[in-house]
């Protein structure tokens, strides 16, 4: 204590000989918002007004699963293997799900360990992969452009986003919640009518609450929802709880409440035309199911949200 007031009259004489310091900001700074922060008033057109109804988590039957390194000749998987590696979408902010891994640099996560399965089913090895990170809201221009081969990256089987891209079976089956700061008193989404909250653009979270909450604000990722939760300027996230785990492990001062208030099921996103990809990856997640690998990889990502449950169902419509 004694020091630091020595320290106060030494920096007060030494400011008393110069101009004042002009470089000290006043506490009451407007905070910067995350680059690309907007507030959001309505759905996205494409995603406004009554959806298309479908069977969305109905794919396609898989055939027996080819050999690995021994694709059908002339098909998608054919081409892939020829190209010596499979490009999936993923992400590198949602920590659990694909993230970056700091002491190594590698992209691990629940998702990421997906997309080695499938490039394991082609090649036999499942370092044949390049992966694209892609915000949410990349994910259907980069498999509608062909810069990958697969999304897997925490993507919710929708019927809006069947008229653009595939899917393949439910591989995971998450739900909408609410992270907030320890005691805001906010218990759930039925708290949030009067709150701000902040949600990824392009994700179906943001749909889920525009019309339930008083302020929506949208960031190109999850953790810059973070920040702003950190920082005061968002009373909470709403996202599947899968991301909202990852974002509650970096921050003790955060916690999950309330119950899950929608289905998220995710399947693996595949550019459309290409049902025998489809079929495929569906081979090969039938087997993760089977074999125990579903399971192995749910253990070492997800357990924080409980002991591994039973594999998503499959369901086809043909
Ligand atoms: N599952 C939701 C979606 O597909 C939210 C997850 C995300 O944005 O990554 O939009």
């Amino acid at each position: 204590m004694r020091r630091l007031t020595l320290a106060a009259v030494m920096l007060l004489s030494a400011c008393s000989a110069g101009p004042a310091p002009s470089e000290i900001i006043p506490r009451t700074a407007p905070v910067p918002q995350p680059a690309g922060a907007s507030t959001v008033t309505a759905a996205p057109s494409s995603t406004a007004g009554p959806s298309p109804s479908c069977d969305a988590t109905a794919s396609l039957r898989p055939g027996p699963l080819p050999a690995a390194g021994q694709m059908p000749p002339g098909s998608t998987m054919e081409r892939i293997l020829q190209r010596g590696r499979l490009i999936a979408g993923v992400d590198q902010n949602s920590y659990l799900m694909g993230f970056r891994n700091s002491f190594t640099g590698e992209l691990e996560g629940f998702d990421v360990d997906v997309a080695r399965q499938i490039a394991k089913a082609i090649f036999g090895d499942e370092k044949k992969i390049q992966f694209k990170v892609v915000t949410s809201a990349e994910r259907i221009g980069v498999l509608k452009s062909g810069d990958v081969d697969v999304v897997v990256r925490t993507m919710t089987v929708t019927c809006d986003r069947l008229k653009d891209v595939d899917f393949s079976q439910v591989y995971y089956q998450a739900g909408q919640r609410v992270l907030t700061r320890r005691n805001s008193g906010i218990t759930g989404v039925e708290s949030l009518a009067d709150k701000k909250v902040c949600v990824a653009s392009g994700s179906t979270s943001l749909n889920n609450v525009v019309n339930r909450v008083k302020t929506t604000v949208s960031v190109p990722n999850w953790t810059d929802c973070l920040v702003m939760l950190q920082q005061g300027q968002t009373d909470a996230i709403s996202t599947d709880d899968t991301i909202l785990a990852g974002l509650a492990a970096q921050d003790p001062y955060t916690e999950v409440v309330g119950a899950r208030f929608t289905e998220e099921p995710y399947g693996v996103g595949i550019p459309k035309g290409q049902e025998d990809l489809v079929r495929f990856v569906n081979g090969v997640l039938e087997r993760m199911r089977t074999d125990g690998s579903w399971s192995g990889i749910y253990r070492r990502w997800l357990n924080t949200l409980g002991p591994a449950p039973a594999p998503p169902v499959a369901r086809y419509r043909d």
